[in-house]
C-alpha cells in the first residue's frame, strides 16, 4: 500500500484523464469525497449518469447506487464499487418476489396498485416495479412521483420506506384515512381480509434503521440545548420527528437550507436529522456563518464501508485491467430501466 493513497489517487486520476469519473453520494466520507468529480443524492446522480461520457465509471456509495448507475450507463460505459459490500439495509427489505406476490394478491382481491419504488431498492425490484406500471422516485422528487403514480390508477404501493410515504402523503394532503401500513409475511400479505387494502394508499413496512432513530425527544432536546435553532430532518425520518421540526426535505433540500440560513442568518443554529458525514460536511462548510449540529448520532456503517483505500484499490484495478465492473442480469434490464425512465421523465429530465 503506498504511503500517501491521497496523492496515489490523483496520480491514478490523471493518468485516466477523461477516460474516467469518480462520483460519490453526499454521506460518504470526506476522504472519499475529495477525490469524487460528481457528489450529488441519488436522483442528482442518477441524472448524471446519462450525461457522463468517461467510459469509467467509480462510484462511491452503496449497491443498489452502481446498480442503477448501471442501468443508466451507456453501451460503452462500465460502472465499478469501490466496495461491492457496501449495502443498503432497507434496499434488502423488499425481495422482488414477495413484493410480486403482494402485487398479485392485491389485484386478485379487487384492489390492484401501482407500485412506486424509493430508489434504495435492488434492480430486481426495479423490475417488478417497471413491469406493473409503476415507476422509481428519490426523497427529492417523492411528492411529483406519489402524485404522478396516483394518477396511474386508484392506488399506489410505495416501497420500501413507509415514512418517506407517510410523509410525502402528508405534504400532498392525503388524509391518514386513506392510507394502510400492509402487514406483510415471508409468504405474502398477513390476513389480508383483515386489511384495509382498498385505501389510496398502500405502504410497505419497511424503513432507514439510520434515520428512524431519531425520536421526537432528540428534537425537544435540541430545542432546549440550542434556544431559537432551526431544525430540519430527511422525511426518512419518522412522522412524528417531521411533525415536531421546523422543516423537512430530501439531501438537496438540507443543503440548500444550510446554504440559506449560513446568508440570510449568520450566527443561528441549525440542527439538521441525517446521516452525520453530510452533516458535518455542511458544518465546516458554513463554520464561519453559523452553527450546524446534527439531530443525533447517525452514521451509515454501509456507506462507510467505501474508504479512500478501497478506492485507491478499485483504480489501481482499473489500471491493471482486473477490475470487476458491476452487472445487471439482462432479463430484469429492460423493466428496471423502464421504471427509472419513468421517473426521469416525470420529472422533466
Ligand atoms: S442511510 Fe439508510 S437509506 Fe441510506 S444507504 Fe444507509 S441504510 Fe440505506
Amino acid at each position: 500500500m503506498p504511503k500517501d493513497i491521497s496523492a496515489e489517487i490523483t496520480s491514478l486520476k490523471q493518468r485516466f484523464g477523461s477516460r474516467l469519473c469518480i462520483m460519490g453520494h453526499h454521506y460518504q466520507h470526506d476522504m472519499v469525497v475529495q477525490h469524487c468529480d460528481i457528489t450529488g443524492d441519488s436522483l442528482e446522480l442518477a441524472r448524471r449518469v446519462a450525461q457522463v461520457q468517461a467510459e469509467h465509471i467509480v462510484f462511491c456509495g452503496v449497491w443498489f447506487m452502481g446498480e442503477s448507475a448501471a442501468l443508466l450507463a451507456g453501451h460503452n460505459q462500465r460502472v465499478y464499487l469501490p466496495n461491492p459490500d457496501a449495502d443498503c439495509l432497507m434496499s434488502r427489505m423488499t425481495p422482488a418476489r414477495l413484493v410480486r406476490t403482494v402485487l398479485e394478491q392485491l389485484a386478485a382481491a379487487g384492489h390492484p396498485a401501482i407500485p412506486l419504488a424509493y430508489v434504495n431498492t435492488d434492480v430486481e425490484l426495479k423490475a417488478v416495479v417497471g413491469e406493473y406500471g409503476g415507476a422509481v422516485c428519490t426523497s427529492a422528487n417523492a411528492r411529483t412521483m406519489l402524485r404522478w403514480a396516483l394518477g396511474q390508477g386508484e392506488r399506489v404501493l410505495f416501497l420500501p420506506d413507509r415514512h418517506l410515504g407517510d410523509n410525502t402523503a402528508t405534504q400532498l394532503g392525503i388524509d391518514p384515512e386513506e392510507r394502510h401500513v400492509l402487514r406483510v409475511g415471508a409468504r405474502g400479505l398477513v390476513q389480508p381480509e383483515t386489511q384495509a387494502l382498498n385505501r389510496r394508499l398502500l405502504l410497505w413496512p419497511g424503513c432507514c434503521a439510520i434515520h428512524a432513530r431519531f425520536s421526537p425527544d432528540d428534537v425537544a432536546a435540541a430545542r432546549a440545548t440550542h434556544p431559537g435553532c432551526r431544525i430540519v430532518a430527511h422525511p426518512e425520518c419518522r412522522e412524528e420527528v417531521i411533525a415536531a421540526c421546523d422543516a423537512a426535505g430530501s439531501t438537496a433540500f438540507l443543503i440548500k437550507e444550510a446554504e440559506r440560513l449560513a446568508a440570510e442568518t449568520p450566527g443561528c443554529t441549525l440542527v439538521v436529522g441525517t446521516e452525520n458525514n453530510l452533516v458535518n460536511r455542511l458544518a465546516a462548510r458554513h463554520a464561519k456563518q453559523c452553527r450546524i449540529v446534527p439531530l443525533g448520532h447517525a452514521i451509515c456503517g454501509n456507506m462507510a464501508k467505501v474508504t479512500e483505500k478501497r478506492l485507491w484499490q478499485t483504480l489501481t484495478a482499473l489500471d491493471c485491467g482486473t477490475a470487476i465492473p458491476v452487472t445487471v442480469d439482462e432479463n430484469v434490464q429492460k423493466p428496471a430501466r423502464l421504471a427509472l425512465t419513468r421517473m426521469l421523465a416525470a420529472c422533466g429530465q
